[in-house]
């Protein structure tokens, strides 16, 4: 096994002094303080970066609302085609891209190139489709008429303003694409906030949105820790946050926004997502069902499933082919081409997951496979199959964000509905049947944003994503996102 060499331009990438992107240029930041990027395959330092103030949040918010005035009186053609000539270069710069990626992220090399930098580019292409298609309605009132005076109305579109796009570390660049594609397309001008365990790939691909012909201000790079967010958030001269993350800084970020004088919030937040499986699935097709929606990219997926519903006739059967599959994989360095599982993204989170197994030993939980760190440098931890008790048990309810299966068995379908709607969450879910028929009758009674069957975790930027109850607030992709970045003036005309 060996790792695929890091080009020149990634070498020489990261051994650049980071600054922040504002006003279509690096600029060095008015704090002295930085962070600290750890390549979490190797637990090496790779890079630093500013962790910005607030005379760096006054000037990009100012540099952004100038940005604002010119982009939002570009031509919708003229928006599209930016954004067609961004997803050209995130091509051309594929490799590069999707190496700085997996260094900061430990994704390995396929998910970075498949997903950071392949779908991103995808996304752009579909968003960019709409550019000349966002529009009003024209509308007659019914108003009294005493004199022969006639009325007629019509309604605009118009972008919201300076955006705040706030994103978490699992896919920084696809996440930073869907916000800075939406506000782009719009009309607005975005401030990105990072991660500030992956804040890399999305500097570089600033530059290149620069080479794709966007004026500069219109979209800016600030890197640094949550306050940073904060600040953007509750700045006056911001108008619109575009948050995803946890649940619990969602709140915050919710509160904050409303505080800021009711800035318009989308929050696309965690959950506790559920696969349920029907009694007609095979134990094979169970089990490719449950690699594909539990341990792709280690479970580090917001629509993730991380609670396994199977019948209890076989439940057994499932478990024990599951854990053979498991012990099969390829782990290892996410830059060696045939790793198939790697590490998580940061040592916050491998601890974190490690007081999860304890966890579920304390509450006499069978680990049916892994439930340990793997002995090696670097944020490993085993892919881990959990058999609870009941579904109480902390493991069926809190989102450990990691590569952790945990199973119940279920008698009948009633029940099975009831155990998948369990918890405040509502995010995705998944059904796995033969049974269309059955599935279609089961749809309307399951809580979640985005419901699959026989599969789950793929995005289609033509079909909304989101969060139903403490999973979120509004919608991104299709033509959702157009309201969340939009507002509706109405225009009535008495002649
Ligand atoms: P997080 O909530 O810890 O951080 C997310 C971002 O918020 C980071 O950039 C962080 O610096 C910033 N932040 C922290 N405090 C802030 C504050 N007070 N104000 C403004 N910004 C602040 O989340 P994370 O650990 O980076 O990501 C993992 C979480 O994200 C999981 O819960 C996962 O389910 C969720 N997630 C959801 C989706 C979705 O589309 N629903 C997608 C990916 C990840």
């Amino acid at each position: 096994m060996s790792d695929i060499p890091l080009l020149p331009q990634v070498e020489a990438f990261l051994r650049r002094r980071h600054g922040l992107f504002i006003d279509g240029v690096t600029v060095h930041s008015h704090s002295s303080q930085t962070l600290d990027v750890t390549n979490p395959a190797t637990g090496q330092v790779i890079a630093q970066v500013a962790d910005a103030d607030l005379a760096d949040i006054d000037a990009a918010v100012i540099c952004a609302n100038q940005g604002f005035a010119r982009w939002s009186q570009a031509a919708p053609a003229t928006r599209g085609n930016v954004l067609l000539k961004l997803a050209d270069l995130l091509e051309q710069h594929r490799e590069e891209l999707a190496q700085i990626e997996t260094c900061q992220s430990g994704k390995i090399i396929q998910i970075s190139r498949a997903f950071e930098v392949d779908q991103a580019a995808h996304f752009l292409r579909y968003y960019a489709g709409w550019a000349t298609k966002i529009s009003g309605q024209t509308l007659t009132p019914s108003l009294p008429s005493f004199n022969g005076e006639r009325y007629t109305a019509f309604t605009l579109r118009e972008p919201v303003g300076v955006v705040v796009g706030i994103v978490p570390w699992n896919f920084s660049t696809m996440i930073a694409i869907w916000k800075l594609a939406s506000a782009l397309v719009t009309g607005c001008s975005i401030i990105i906030k990072p991660s500030e365990f992956t804040p890399l790939t999305i500097l570089r691909i600033a530059e290149l949105a620069i080479d794709a012909g966007l004026p500069a201000g219109v979209l800016n790079v600030l890197t640094g820790g949550g306050h940073v967010g904060k600040g953007l958030v509750e700045h006056p001269g911001t108008h619109k946050v575009s948050f995803t993350g946890s649940v619990p800084t969602g709140i915050a970020v919710g509160r904050s926004a409303m505080g800021a004088g009711l800035t318009r919030a989308t929050l696309e937040l965690g959950g506790k997502n559920a696969a349920g499986f029907l009694r007609d699935i095979e134990v094979d097709k169970a089990v490719d069902g449950i690699i594909e929606a539990g341990f792709l990219h280690s479970g580090q997926i917001c629509a993730a499933a991380e609670r396994f519903y199977v019948h209890r006739s076989q439940i057994d059967a499932v478990l024990e082919k599951l854990k053979t599959r498991l012990s099969r994989l390829t782990i290892g360095s996410p830059l060696d081409e045939r790793t198939e599982f790697g590490p998580v993204t940061h040592q916050q989170h491998q601890q974190k997951l490690l007081g999860y197994f304890a966890q579920a030993r304390a509450e006499n939980n069978t680990i049916i496979h892994g439930g340990k760190l793997i002995d090696r440098p670097g944020c490993y931890v085993e892919p881990t199959v959990i058999l609870a008790n009941s579904s109480h048990d902390t493991l069926l309810n809190e989102e450990t964000f990691g590569p952790i299966a945990t199973f119940l068995p279920y008698d009948s379908e009633d029940e099975l509905l009831a155990l998948m709607n369990n918890g405040p969450y509502g995010l995705s879910a998944s059904l796995w049947t033969h049974d269309l028929g059955k599935a279609l009758r089961m749809i309307p009674a399951i809580n979640a944003g985005t419901l699959w069957v026989n599969m789950h975790t793929l995005l289609d930027p033509a079909v909304p994503f989101g969060g139903n109850r403490s999973s979120g607030v509004g919608r991104e992709f299709g033509s959702a996102f157009i309201e969340d970045y939009t507002e509706l003036k109405s225009v009535m005309i008495r002649y």
